[in-house]
């Protein structure tokens, strides 16, 4: 087993790791990112198919009031346009009763996609790292306080650092991580209780040559409780010439098939839109309630958001050398990019003051 040294470790290259690996380097402080994956990006994962629309199968939208979020982009250079909803949307409550087009509210606070795919944050931090500042395939399973800092096992490799930043979904971290000597019980049951955004939910999308659902009298809007799809929306990019629906489908349709669910999905297409609904490109699906690199079992039911942005989360541990960060800690829009950005700024502003 190799050992490498580094000052910052920062385990997961999602959102959070990345941002704090990018105010990291711009202070010229020593750090490695390790992720499990073999790919970083974490819940940020867009599926990108050779002249057709990107499907966002991960995070997707913004708003105004994401204000860190949105300053990072600009810094970026990376645009944002509005998410297209029509006026209308197709409404579908129950078996019993037909799908019907209802009148959409105005529209007063706008969501924004990102231009090219939201993958596109993650390609442009990335750009902003060295390349040997990031392992990928690198699974964290231990942390272990030593006399004079902080050891990390993975797979193949022992880690010797100063400090540690976890950005782990809480409930990941305190299930696949073990830790020497013990983190206080309080911090133990916090984490282990501690909802993760979006664990069980499961995304698709079709790609079409052309949008028919903005004909008028119907609606790319679906808001359904009948058969798969329960939440679906227009996804052409923002030139408007690739063309996809995509959305939300309910979780229970987990234990089907790729291939059943796409088929019960195009099913529901074609009884809003027709046979034109059959005539897709290409079918793109993440579950990530199997994605074990996010996902794990709870021991007791939790609410969504539980224990998000807990105080908790802002304290440190292992002598002050161990951080908790990740969206779920955030107090702001915990679980989402914001929170995930706000909390990647409150680590770094501390890493800052202790490395000045
Ligand atoms: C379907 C879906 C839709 C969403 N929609 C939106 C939206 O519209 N708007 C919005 O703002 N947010 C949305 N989100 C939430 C958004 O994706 C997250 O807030 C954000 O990506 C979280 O980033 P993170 O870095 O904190 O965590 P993660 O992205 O979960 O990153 C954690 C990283 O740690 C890695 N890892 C796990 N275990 C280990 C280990 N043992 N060792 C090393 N690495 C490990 C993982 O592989 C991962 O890369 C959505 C999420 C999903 C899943």
């Amino acid at each position: 087993m190799k050992t490498i040294k580094t000052d910052v470790l920062i385990i997961g290259g999602g959102l959070t790791g990345l941002t704090l690996a990018y105010y990291l380097k711009k202070a010229n402080i020593t750090f490695k990112i390790l992720e499990a994956n073999n790919i970083v990006g974490g819940r940020i994962k867009t599926q990108y198919n050779t002249n057709q629309a990107p499907i966002e199968l991960g995070a997707t939208w913004l708003i105004n009031q994401q204000v860190n979020a949105l300053a990072l982009l600009k810094e970026l250079n990376i645009t944002i346009f509005q998410q297209h909803y029509g006026n209308t949307a197709i409404y579908h409550p129950n078996q019993d009763q037909a799908a019907q087009l209802v009148q959409l509210p105005p529209n007063n606070a706008a969501s924004y996609r990102v231009a090219n795919g939201t993958y596109s944050i993650i390609k442009a931090l990335e750009q902003k790292l060295d390349t040997n500042t990031i392992a990928c395939n690198q699974i964290v399973q231990s942390i272990k306080l030593l006399p004079n800092g902080l050891e990390a096992k993975t797979n193949d490799t022992t880690y010797h650092c100063k400090h540690i930043v976890s950005t782990l979904p809480p409930l990941l971290f305190s299930k696949n991580i073990t830790i020497k000597p013990a983190l206080p019980i309080a911090i133990q049951d916090l984490l282990k209780n501690t909802h993760t955004w979006m664990h069980n939910s499961i995304r698709i999308g079709f790609t079409y040559k052309a949008p028919f659902w903005k004909a008028e009298r119907t609606s790319g809007t679906i808001y359904s409780s009948v058969s798969i799809i329960q939440e679906f929306y227009d996804h052409s990019n923002t030139d408007k010439n690739l063309h996809a629906l995509s959305g939300f489908i309910n979780p229970s349709f987990s234990k089907h098939t790729k291939e059943e669910r796409k088929i019960l999905a195009l099913k529901q297409l074609q009884s809003y839109y027709g046979d034109q609904a059959l005539d897709f490109e290409s079918y793109e699906e993440c579950d990530w309630s199997n994605q074990k690199h996010t996902t794990i079992e709870s021991d007791s039911f939790l609410m969504p958001q539980a224990n998000n942005g807990h105080p908790l989360f802002k304290d440190t541990y292992l002598d002050n050398k161990l951080f908790i960060a990740g969206a779920e800690t955030s107090t702001v829009f915990p679980g989402k990019m914001e929170g995930a950005i706000t909390s990647s700024q409150f680590v770094f502003n501390q890493l800052k003051a202790i490395y000045k």
